[in-house]
């Protein structure tokens, strides 16, 4: 399933070990709070900070204004033990956040003659004037650190107050990154010690949310009394839950070995509906499994539209195993292409267990695939009935040896939710027909 389809539904909180580090992000600009622009500097800060061991607290965007970044800021440094701030370190009446960091930390500033040479020395060398406006730029609170920016005029900020320290960093992506590597994470290690935070997921396909809490459960607890603890969430998108599972602490080999037992725990109490615990997604493992066992599979999709076969030729090297597909929208082109017999659709109609087969059939024998995969159903929200409401969707998987499963469903939700829903279940049908030797 695309990354950008997800709609995770609950998240349960990870518990937070008190004597764990912490941390928060505020990336400041105004241009962060349209709807034009998308603070991304925060999931590179929050990848990067995990993996110091440092957990986040919060993030939070805040625009160009001088209180609200203040009181924003002196929130952030009272309860976390690194507070990462990105942006408004330019030269511009709008760059407010030195002032800030002054503010809270209580400090006066000064001018640093060497920064403001380097500033100096960036125009010198692109042969323009440097604009008063950027003197700015080589004032610095004392006490703090500068962190070198070579990609940019606006160096960041390493500043202790209190028991927490504040790093300020540029708002650009290219400037930020380089520098997190240079000046932050060395910093970070000599602060925490080496710390790591490893992370795990299951995911699950032909499950309910609630159906895997109510198995997993009774594991989650035990999983976080141990030592190393281990933190777990779960998130539910359309067709698929996740299982995430964290640990943290100074020994990394401990920590992967302890997920490795929770995770094979979880998967063993889930059963079958786990289909991957390596990131893998659905259709990966359908790839792999296919590619195992030399095996081909083509689709026939009435109501999916070509989704399935998106999915699988999502996956680079699916040529080894799709073979292709046809689109039969029209009865016509179920009769013509696939050699769905008439009668059976005047009999049963178009969304039944007879013509999901015969397509499934149909493709198979046609492409010559080892497996074949039909789908056929009411997407919505037109043209269901009371026998066959909206969201009745019927699969079915053809392999060799006249094995052959076939599976009415109904799902909730639109018809984006049932179109989805109805791919992730064909892909989950076709993934156990495959571990079951269907080719
Ligand atoms: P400078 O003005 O010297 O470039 P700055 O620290 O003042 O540095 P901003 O002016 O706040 O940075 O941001 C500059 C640009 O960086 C923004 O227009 C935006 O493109 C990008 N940017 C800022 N913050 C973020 C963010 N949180 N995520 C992604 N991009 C960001
Ligand atoms: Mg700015």
């Amino acid at each position: 399933m695309g990354r950008g389809h997800r709609y995770p539904v609950v998240v349960a909180g990870p518990l937070t070990d008190s004597s764990s580090p912490t941390a928060e992000i505020l990336a400041i600009g105004s241009e962060l709070l349209t709807p034009f622009r998308v603070d991304t500097n925060s999931l590179f800060l929050t990848s990067r900070l995990n993996d110091h061991g440092l957990e986040l607290l919060g993030k939070a965007v805040v625009g160009d204004r001088p209180q609200a970044l203040v009181d924003a800021l002196r929130q952030a440094v009272g309860r976390a033990d690194v507070v990462v701030t990105t942006g408004g370190l330019g030269p511009t009446d709008d760059d407010l956040t030195r002032d800030a960091l002054a503010a809270v930390a209580g400090v006066p500033f000064r001018e640093e003659a060497a920064v403001l040479a380097a500033i100096a020395d960036r125009f010198a060398r692109r042969k323009m004037p440097m604009p008063a406006i950027n003197r700015r730029q080589a004032l610095v609170p004392e006490g703090a650190t500068v962190l070198d920016n070579p990609n940019g005029t606006a160096p960041g900020l390493w500043l202790a107050v209190g028991r927490s320290v504040i790093v300020a960093l540029p708002g650009p992506p290219r400037e930020l990154k380089p520098m997190w590597d240079t000046h932050v994470a060395p910093r970070l290690l000599a602060r925490f010690g080496q710390q790591h935070l490893r992370r795990r997921t299951l995911k699950i396909a032909g499950r309910g949310e609630s159906h895997v809490d109510e198995i997993a459960a009774p594991i989650y607890g035990p999983l976080r009394a141990a030592s190393p603890a281990i933190d777990t969430s779960i998130l539910a998108s359309p067709g698929q839950v996740e299982l995430h599972l964290s640990a943290k602490g100074h020994d990394g080999d401990a920590l992967d070995r302890a997920l490795e037992q929770a995770v094979a725990a979880l998967a063993d109490a889930i059963g079958l509906p786990v289909f991957s615990v390596d990131g893998r997604e659905l259709e990966e493992v359908v790839g792999d499994l296919l590619r195992a066992r030399g095996g081909t599979v083509a689709v026939a999709e009435s109501c999916t539209g070509g989704l399935v076969l998106g999915r699988l030729t999502n996956v680079s090297g699916s040529s080894a195993w799709v073979t292709g597909g046809v689109v039969a929208y029209d009865n016509a082109v179920k009769v013509r292409d696939l050699g769905v017999p008439e009668s059976l659709l005047a009999a049963h109609g178009a969304v039944s267990e007879p013509v999901a087969s015969a397509m499934a059939v149909g493709v198979r024998t046609r492409l010559q695939t080892s497996v074949g995969v039909g789908i056929t159903g009411i997407a919505g929200p037109t043209g269901g009935s009371e026998a066959k409401p909206v969201g009745t969707v019927v699969i079915a998987v053809d392999g060799p040896d006249g094995r052959h499963v076939v599976r009415t469903v109904r799902f909730p939700g639109d018809r984006v939710m049932v179109r989805q829903m109805s791919v992730q279940t064909a892909l989950d049908l076709l993934r156990r027909a495959c571990a079951e030797g269907c080719t």
